[in-house]
């Protein structure tokens, strides 16, 4: 028996897509398949053409209307072609494509102004990438040039990103290629209480996981570190993270060891999370680091690194340039996005509809055993299916199969975790209570198509 009612009927969308006359998924797929990396994969079964995007919505080749709630991998913050974001690019494309930074362009001064003003006192440097990939090597390579420091502490179950350093940090052997060489990087116990080794109460799994780093530091490094990263909430990892007092420790035993502690908000960042701007604000802490991509652009590829003077200037010791770093067009992007974060009240958006979500999905946790885990904040929320809840047991195969049936039903959501077995739900921060509600009803109903409990 289930308190929720079986309404599928899409909110109302007054948008009409245009008509698709380019070349047929067919030949689309068999394109990519002769031509692409084969690493480069899709997510369905059935691969899904996407042609179009309003909003909280995209559009496939035959006109059929989604519900995006996975935001092209937790990256169209504020909705797909936002007409203000849309007109200040199309602007830019049409007024000074591509400069360079040996030039003066007002958009990356004026860009790092605007990160500046959301950060806490002091973090008010920032260097442009296009990826958060990038981001992520240039922050470490900072981290080391000012510590003089070589080791690096991650944390179990992370994404960090796909370059070789990148890759170092990340944390889950499905990233893992067998390559080596990618550095003195060691990964700490993770705080997440529902898959820790310890038992207690998630503070004390916080303060037990905390307390890893310094065993790492004492055991595996010559007693100093460069730096310690990690994801306020994991995204990849499906949307894990610790007590509070998990991030205070850690930057805590990290600096008593002379590390500087990083933030990576490309996921959580630009008030995904819903109380706070940033991800780490919800735990109380103040990074010497922070990387940030996906959201800072809406779907351009723009990416940053804010720092204080002091650790930026390590940087400067050497030439170091990126051709399109603060590339007029993408930093005009996030310029827009950042306006319409703040005139389009998206940040108190992902507060309100990610705590009715965050409800919602509670309400189906009571009655689907699958369902082992609810977590996350704001509009960056995960739930781990289990095939027992006793022991947890990842149900792999029943997410893969809840995953086509929200696609069929019209919503498209994520996967996550080291297993695949976590729903990832991070749409753009522009939905609807309408959208909420259909977004749950859709996912109780695939559960219960797919013969889920
Ligand atoms: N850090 C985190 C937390 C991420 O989720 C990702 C991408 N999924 C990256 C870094 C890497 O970003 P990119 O794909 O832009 O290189």
């Amino acid at each position: 028996m289930t308190t929720i009612a079986p309404r599928l009927e899409m909110p109302a969308c007054d948008h009409v897509p245009r008509p698709y006359d380019g070349p047929s998924r067919g030949e689309i797929l068999a394109m990519r398949k002769q031509y692409t990396n084969p690493a480069v994969f899709t997510l369905y079964r059935e691969p899904l053409l996407l042609v179009e995007g309003h909003m909280q919505y995209v559009f496939d080749e035959t006109g059929r209307r989604y519900l995006d709630m996975l935001a092209g991998i937790v990256t169209i913050s504020v909705g797909h072609c936002h007409p203000k974001v849309t007109q200040r690019v199309q602007e830019q494309v049409g007024t000074l494509q591509h400069a360079t930074t040996i030039y003066l362009h007002p958009n990356v001064p004026m860009l790092a102004r605007k990160l500046a003003s959301k950060m806490p006192p002091g973090l008010d440097v920032t260097y442009f990438t296009n990826s958060g990939t990038e981001a992520n090597e240039l922050a470490l390579m900072m981290a080391r040039l000012y510590t003089g420091n070589t080791d690096v502490i991650a944390v179990r179950n992370a994404y960090h990103g796909g370059s070789q350093a990148a890759m170092g940090l990340t944390s889950m052997h499905t990233w893992k290629m067998p390559l080596g060489g990618e550095g003195r990087v060691h990964h700490a116990l993770n705080p997440d209480p529902y898959r820790s080794p310890f038992s207690g109460s998630a503070e004390e799994i916080a303060t037990r996981s905390a307390e890893d780093i310094r065993d790492l530091i004492r055991y595996s490094t010559p007693g100093k570190v460069a730096a310690f990263i990690s994801e306020p909430i994991q995204g990849a990892g499906g949307v894990t993270h610790g007590a509070p007092n998990y991030l205070k420790e850690a930057y805590a035993i990290t600096r008593e060891h002379g590390g500087v502690c990083i933030a990576d908000e490309v996921q959580t960042g630009f008030g995904r999370t819903g109380n706070h701007y940033w991800g780490f604000q919800n735990f109380g802490v103040v990074p010497d680091i922070v990387t940030m991509a996906k959201g800072l652009g809406n779907g351009a590829p723009i990416a940053a690194v804010t720092t204080r003077m002091e650790i930026a200037q390590k940087l400067a010791q050497r030439v170091h340039f990126n051709t399109f770093g603060g590339n007029p067009v993408s930093a005009a992007a996030g310029l827009a996005v950042m306006d319409v974060i703040d005139e389009d009240g998206l940040q108190e958006n992902a507060r309100v509809l990610g705590a009715r979500m965050r409800a919602g999905l509670d309400r189906l946790k009571r009655s689907h055993p699958l369902i082992g885990d609810v977590r996350g904040m704001g509009l960056m929320l995960g739930i781990e299916l289990v095939t027992d809840r006793a022991t947890r047991a990842p149900a792999k195969g029943e997410t893969a199969d809840i995953l086509e049936a929200c696609r069929d039903l019209g919503v498209l959501v994520g996967k996550g975790g080291l297993d695949g077995n976590v729903l990832r739900i991070k749409p753009a921060m522009c939905i609807t209570a309408d959208d909420a509600d259909f977004a749950l009803d859709v996912l109780h109903r695939a559960i219960e198509v797919t013969g889920g409990r």
